[in-house]
């Protein structure tokens, strides 16, 4: 059987939680394949409806991006986060705000899942973004409009408290959002699976789906040992997918991101640096995330790159950790890693149907833990026949992220943030 890939999440699954590899062949209406957030959340949703689903995972569930990343639970979509300024550029205020308003309803339903389903991924509510400058009138205009025209409750947090919970001089004033949280995600989906089970639906690891007949009405699905027949496709496979689709692979740049876990701090060290509970990240180009998590440890995510990981991982991220918080610089790292998150050049995810019966929701880039459960809510209502929400989706269509130069163009483009960053700190 496959394994997770050591990190701090899997280290606190307190029971192995394993399904079984497809062996045979199966009948279902909804064949899922990807048992990431995306694909968990789309068939929780058709299962919650009634509908007859199988979900298939390459590997184990939440293996790829889902059951290894932050764990910040954020509105909006990773074009612009919770700023919807560039989702109202390319949409129009009226399109933009529905598009908005799917993702704070799946905050809503994860947070009603998490509680239902008696999911143990420990939320924590709350989330900070620091300001790197001193720049209070921008980022009151920013809360205004948010609050104002998007009905957001976010908060202007003065510098005086802002460094009050997080000792360093970095911080200036910063912008709090009450319904944003963090968890821990390998339990989450863990949950989410048991109950897609409960709901009479089957999950299957270690079953890569390696081709799809898509010909007929009834679409055939081959793994290595078996074949799935099932009315409707959903492909949710991200930046782990294989070559199943040409036109998702083509439009899919997969970006290296990273996360470390500190050993667990006494409470001194801890006071020293972080007296709040909250998610927080800053608003440089190229910031860094944390939270504090259980035993006092700290959990620190940032930097991206082509698929490719620094050698030195935990001592690239704890110098990270350290220009902030200097006054860390005993705390030892426990674990670091990385993981890949599947973009689009628009940096929205891939919502859709390529043709009757098969359909694609994915690369949700780097905010997917709330967005997904959006995208998995539109699948849901759209197999369903409830609406056609998915078609909110259709500005942003598949754009070719320019094969072997596309990640050098990412690279770049992250040279362009930190330089940007250093240009901003003179
Ligand atoms: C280190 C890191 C930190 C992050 N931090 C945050 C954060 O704090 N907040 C946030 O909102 N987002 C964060 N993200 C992004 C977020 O994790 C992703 O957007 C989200 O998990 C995407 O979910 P997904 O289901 O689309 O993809 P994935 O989780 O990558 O799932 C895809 C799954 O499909 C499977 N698969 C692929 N091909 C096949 C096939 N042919 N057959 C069967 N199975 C297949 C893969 O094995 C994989 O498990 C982070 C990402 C990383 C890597």
């Amino acid at each position: 059987m496959s394994a997770y890939i050591d990190n701090y999440y899997s280290r606190t699954l307190t029971e192995e939680i394993a399904y079984p590899c497809l062996e045979g062949s199966a009948e279902t209406e909804i064949c899922i394949i990807g048992g990431g957030l995306a694909g968990l959340a789309t068939a929780l949703g058709l299962a919650e409806r009634g509908r007859k689903v199988i979900v298939l995972e390459s590997k184990r569930i939440g293996w790829g991006a889902s059951g290894r990343n932050g764990g910040f639970c954020m509105g909006g979509y990773a074009l612009g986060n919770e700023d919807a300024t560039a989702l109202v550029k390319k949409t129009g205020l009226s399109h933009a705000k529905e598009l908005f308003a799917l993702t704070k309803k799946a905050q809503s339903l994860i947070r009603s899942r998490i509680k239902n389903y008696n999911i143990p991924c420990n939320p924590v509510d709350g989330q900070l973004i620091a300001s790197w400058h001193k720049n209070p009138e921008e980022q009151k205009h920013v809360i205004d409009y948010m609050n104002g025209t998007f009905g957001q409750n976010y908060e202007f947090w003065q510098q005086e408290k802002v460094r009050d919970l997080y000792r360093t001089g970095c911080y200036y004033d910063a912008t709090f959002l009450p319904d944003n949280f963090h968890m821990n995600p390998l339990r989450y989906v863990q949950g989410l699976a048991r109950a897609i089970i409960e709901k009479g639906g089957l999950v299957f690891e270690d079953s890569m789906a390696v081709d799809v007949d898509r010909k007929s009405a009834v679409k055939t699905v081959r793994t290595a040992k078996g074949t799935i027949k099932a009315n409707h496709i959903v492909f949710c496979g991200s930046a782990y997918f294989n070559s199943l689709d040409k036109k998702l692979s083509r439009s899919c740049l997969p970006v290296s991101t990273y996360v470390m876990v500190t050993e667990p701090l006494d409470e001194q060290t801890m006071e020293s640096a972080i007296r709040a509970p909250y998610a927080i990240h800053d608003t440089r180009f190229a910031y860094d995330y944390y939270h504090p998590l259980p035993e006092n440890r700290i959990l620190w995510g940032g930097r991206v790159a082509y698929n490719r990981t620094p050698e030195k991982l935990k001592s690239v991220m704890r110098e990270d950790m350290l220009k902030i918080y200097p006054q860390l610089a005993t705390v030892k790292v426990d674990m670091a890693w990385a993981g890949l998150m599947g973009y689009s050049v628009h940096k929205m995810p891939l919502i859709g149907q390529f043709e009757p019966g098969i359909w694609y929701c994915t690369n949700f880039g780097g905010n997917g833990v709330g967005p997904t459960t959006a995208g998995g809510e539109v699948m849901a209502r759209a197999i369903t026949g409830e609406d056609e929400s998915y078609k909110l989706f259709e500005p942003f269509d598949f754009a070719y992220t320019g094969g072997v130069l596309g990640p050098l163009v990412a690279q770049l483009v992250y040279a362009g943030w930190k330089f940007n960053d250093w240009r901003n700190s003179l």
